[in-house]
């Protein structure tokens, strides 16, 4: 019995994971790496690799920063690196 509920549990599981994998190709939901190196998702308000997200309620606002975008690439150019992607995370709380 126990077998049957895991085995279930696991299939559920991976249909959520796909679901939030294509929501998340498609701009539905933003994906962000957590510190441990899971994937987040969070719905997003605006098509956007940046966020501000409410600590209390996990509302996040995506926010344009070409500013640091440009700023990131430099950075990683000066070092050497390419094909670069940044994603910045502001946690606050929201007024709601
Ligand atoms: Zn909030």
């Amino acid at each position: 019995m126990e077998r049957a509920i895991l085995h279930t549990l696991r299939e559920r599981l991976t249909t959520l994971c796909d679901q939030l994998k294509a929501l998340s190709e498609d701009g539905e939901v933003a994906s962000v790496r957590g510190e441990s190196g899971e994937v987040l998702y969070r719905a997003c308000e605006l098509d956007s690799c940046h966020h501000l997200v409410c600590g209390s309620c996990g509302r996040a606002v995506g926010v344009d920063l070409p500013d640091i975008e440009d700023c990131a690439r430099s950075l990683a150019r000066s070092h050497g690196f390419s094909d670069v992607c940044q994603v910045v995370e502001i946690s606050g709380s929201c007024a709601s």
